[in-house]
């Protein structure tokens, strides 16, 4: 088990899924969280409320990661609540709404990047102005397998946007540790979230593709927390521009 106290880590997308089990993780391990949320103020609350009873410390923020205004208000906010960010998990996202290829408007692609790319440049540029100074800081940006396969069915916008954060991430890395910046991804799989009823209501896709992942289940939101709790902490210092694939041998 890694520890990461004094360790102040801002989430992305944390009011639910994979988000929301890595605050409680991390928080558990002693780090102080910002939980960022768009829409679900209850969930983020709650959140708070769970991590203070054990006597963690968390703040809520809400903030619409595709607004850059948004995302400078929600950064100076942490930074006047904790002082310091020393890791950043762009972690929201989403596939939006299924389409086929020839059906794909340009509205839901330009979308679809907004919510999974540009929000991956506003958000670590934001923290950037403050880690660069420092000298100091990780960032874990949360990809998918669906990059290395092109999608599940009809999520090719989706999956196109995994693949850029995917090269987004190597090439931070490798910009970056010139300001002692460490920069990884995780591909999760198949994760049992409100992702799958949110992209495609009503098509049973998780039980649908859990029996296609080798491990023959999907995964938990925890073990995928797992990991970007271990690239928060100091035991993957020496690790640098790696996507890591959580995906039960998919
Ligand atoms: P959920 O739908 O459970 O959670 C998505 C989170 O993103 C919510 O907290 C939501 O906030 C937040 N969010 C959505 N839009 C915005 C926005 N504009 N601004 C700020 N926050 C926003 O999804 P998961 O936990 O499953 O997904 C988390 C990440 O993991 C995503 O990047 C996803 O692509 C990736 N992933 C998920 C997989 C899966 O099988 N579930 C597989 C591979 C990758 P709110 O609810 O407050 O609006």
């Amino acid at each position: 088990m890694q520890d990461l106290s004094g360790k102040v880590i801002l989430i992305t997308g944390a009011s639910s899924g994979i988000g929301l089990a890595t605050a409680h993780l991390v928080a558990s391990r002693g780090a102080k969280v910002i939980i960022n949320f768009h829409s679900n103020e209850r969930a983020a609350m709650e959140a708070v409320q769970l991590i203070r009873e054990k006597d963690g410390d968390a703040i809520a923020i809400q903030a619409d990661v595709m607004k850059k205004e948004e995302v400078n208000s929600m950064v100076e906010q942490a930074l006047s609540s904790f002082g310091t960010i020393d890791v950043l998990v762009n972690n929201a996202g989403g596939g939006i709404t299924q389409s086929s290829f020839m059906d794909m408007s340009e509205e839901l692609w330009e979308e679809t990047f907004s919510l999974n790319v540009n929000s991956v440049l506003l958000c670590s540029q934001a923290v950037l102005k403050h880690m660069i100074p420092k000298k100091n800081g990780k960032i874990i940006n949360v990809s998918s397998a669906a990059a290395r396969i092109g999608g599940a069915g009809e999520s090719i916008h989706y999956a196109s946007t995994k693949g850029a954060v995917n090269t987004m991430t190597i090439g931070m890395s490798r910009e970056l540790i010139e300001y002692g910046i460490i920069v990884n991804g995780v591909a999760p799989g198949m994760v049992e979230t409100p992702f799958h009823e949110k992209f495609a209501p009503n098509d049973n896709r998780l039980e649908r593709m859990a029996s296609a992942v080798p491990i023959k289940r999907a995964a938990a939101p925890m073990e995928i927390a797992e990991v970007i709790a271990f690239l928060s902490s100091h035991a993957s210092n020496y690790i640098l521009g790696e996507i890591i694939n959580v995906s039960g041998g998919r």
